[in-house]
């Protein structure tokens, strides 16, 4: 059943330098219980998208258009206050850095208390305190009844990121969105705190949607990709046909710059020539042209026309190579 359906949102940012296209023309659809992530470099849109979902991009001149369709209701038109009753009850959010996501003033406990009130009015202290406990139980925190009443400085990193998970959970949302949630915790850490968002997402059956720039952490939870180059979607295919057989140079890309069980121990993995492109000032045609090795194969076209998304076997990829050239040429993403 699909929760939700993303249909050509389209998000600009007025500034005083131009416009800035930060996502152009994405469409997507969640069904419960799924994981979907999201992947990209720095500035390819993905956060944008995220935000989107919430209404939560601010700025004195940004520009929304599509439709973001939340169980058929479409988030972008609605009210204000319709929204604030969506935010943190149907979906809710995990941020990157849980240290600015917690009030330093508050304990822990009333945080998490907080959030459930707010969309529960009228729910005794006595019952408040118990579901904070609840929850601080678990997302694995050891003595809650202890750990309740502390402030957020109190925790570790790893504790802090627990805290916030166990706030966006409180209110069993359908949807979670996990933006970069483990990027600002430790290593040993990250994996723990992956395998709780899986466990808790098996527990409340929310669909999530996980933004990340590391593969590793989608080939540790999530089920389908899609990589995002310049506020547009360049793939969207299975975890395991996106690691296996990439469709898109740019995904090919980001599999060889990352370590894998066949990296040998002195071998040198590779980068992406160049830099990610000005979303106020994009490349004609392909946006990835200027960085693309494939790119002179096809004489001007990569330059000249926009590459749309097409299937390719049983993932889609915006490229303009020929369907078999794709997969030969990126079925050996892992060759080295
Ligand atoms: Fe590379 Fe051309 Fe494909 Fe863009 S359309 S990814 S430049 S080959």
């Amino acid at each position: 059943m699909t929760l939700l359906s993303v249909q050509d949102l389209r998000v600009t940012f007025g500034t005083a330098d131009g416009d800035v296209h930060a996502v152009k023309g994405v469409s997507f659809d969640v069904a419960a219980g799924e994981t979907v992530a999201i992947v990209g470099e720095s500035g390819s849109g993905k956060s944008v998208t995220a935000n989107s979902l919430l209404r939560l991009n601010f700025g004195a001149d940004v520009r929304t258009s599509g439709r973001i369709l939340l169980e058929g209701r479409d988030v972008l038109a609605m009210s204000e206050d319709e929204v604030r009753a969506v935010r943190g009850r149907d979906v809710a959010m995990i941020f990157q850095d849980p240290l600015t996501a917690l009030n330093p003033f508050y304990t822990v406990g009333r945080q998490i208390a907080e959030a459930y009130e707010v969309h529960h009015p009228g729910t005794s202290k006595k019952d408040l305190r118990e579901i904070a406990l609840d929850s601080l139980r678990k997302v694995g925190i050891p003595e809650p009844t202890k750990r309740v009443d502390q402030y957020p400085h109190e925790f570790s990193g790893g504790m802090r990121q627990r805290i916030v998970i166990a706030i966006a959970l409180v209110n069993s949302p359908k949807i979670l969105i996990a933006d970069e949630p483990t990027t600002a915790l430790d290593v040993t850490v990250q994996a723990q705190i992956l395998e709780l968002i899986a466990a808790m997402q098996q527990e409340h059956g929310s669909a999530v949607v996980l933004i990340t720039h590391d593969l590793g952490v989608v080939a540790e939870i999530t089920e389908r990709v899609m990589v995002m180059y310049a506020g547009r979607v360049v793939e969207s295919a299975s975890v395991v046909d996106a690691f296996a057989t990439p469709t898109h140079p740019y995904t090919r890309g980001l599999l060889k710059s990352v370590k894998s069980l066949d990296t040998g121990r002195h071998e040198r993995l590779e980068s992406i020539p160049g830099i990610p492109p000005s979303l106020i000032k994009l490349p004609s045609g392909c946006p990835f042209h200027p960085r693309c090795s494939f790119a002179s194969s096809l004489g001007s076209r990569c330059s000249t026309e926009v590459p749309e998304l097409r299937a390719v076997g049983s993932s889609s990829s915006a490229c303009h190579l020929p369907n078999e050239r794709l997969l030969d040429l990126l079925g050996g993403a892992h060759d080295r």
